[in-house]
């Protein structure tokens, strides 16, 4: 269900001006995770819904002056009704549409992909793959989030990979995990860790948490730098 809309964004959708949607319900419980209100039962009831209608009003208002959407979680894909919504917002308005995923589903990726509803696509990479059952209780989440990368890669489209650097998901062993996996084609993003402490899912991951400098992950990412990923940060400098 949509819970937020905001009408402009210049920063999600690389290269293009944006409005963006944010979709309840998740299937992942990451401690640092900021959005409560998409994830937590509780607290998505008590943020009102937004019908599609009303979206598809705002979206034809800004016509002209957006490029495209920008549809994020939670895990929008959960969403029973993404796929009609997706199609009518291709219909009436041709925008471009960015999907933001965990990576959890790859056959409904795949299906959304085959479908034409997708033009970019951003996959988290939250943490080597070892650690991705401490996220979830999704059976053989490594490979459904290996398999996902494959069929993003595979897809033609733009994609990037992106990671929230939290010191205990994120270690050179993590690293040394995600290497093999990245191309020289890829582009990574490396975002600092929000501290919303109001938001956070788990507080707890806060005590004791140590922060990590520009150069520290530059060290750390030396694995992935000498492989020639196209490497980016967010809120590092
Ligand atoms: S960070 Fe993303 S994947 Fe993780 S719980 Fe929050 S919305 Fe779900």
């Amino acid at each position: 269900m949509i819970k937020g809309f905001l009408g402009t964004t210049i920063i999600d959708y690389p290269g293009k001006i944006a409005s963006i949607i944010f979709v309840s319900g998740c299937n992942f419980f990451c401690p640092f995770c900021y959005n409560k209100s998409l994830v937590i039962a509780d607290h998505i009831k008590t943020q009102p819904d937004i019908s599609e209608n009303t979206i598809l009003d705002e979206l034809l208002k800004r016509k002209g002056f957006i490029d495209g959407i920008v549809i994020t979680g939670g895990e929008a894909l959960l969403w029973p009704e993404l796929r009609d919504f997706l199609s009518i917002v291709k219909k009436r308005t041709n925008l471009l549409i960015k999907l933001d995923t965990n990576g959890s589903l790859p056959e409904k990726l795949k299906s959304f992909i085959d479908d034409a509803l997708l033009d970019y696509i951003a996959m988290d990479i939250k943490t080597g793959f070892s650690k991705y059952s401490r996220l979830c209780s999704i059976k053989n989440i490594d490979k459904k989030i290996q398999e996902s990368m494959q069929i993003i890669r595979s897809s033609g489209l733009p994609f990037e990979w992106r990671t929230t650097v939290v010191p205990p998901l994120f270690k050179i062993s993590d690293i040394k995990e995600i290497t093999p996996f990245l191309s020289s084609e890829d582009v990574y993003y490396f975002q600092k860790m929000a501290v919303i402490e109001e938001e956070i899912i788990d507080p707890s991951i806060l005590e004791g948490l140590e922060d990590v400098s520009f150069t520290e992950l530059k060290t750390m990412l030396k694995p992935i730098l000498k492989k020639n990923v196209k490497v980016s940060y967010r809120g590092f400098d």
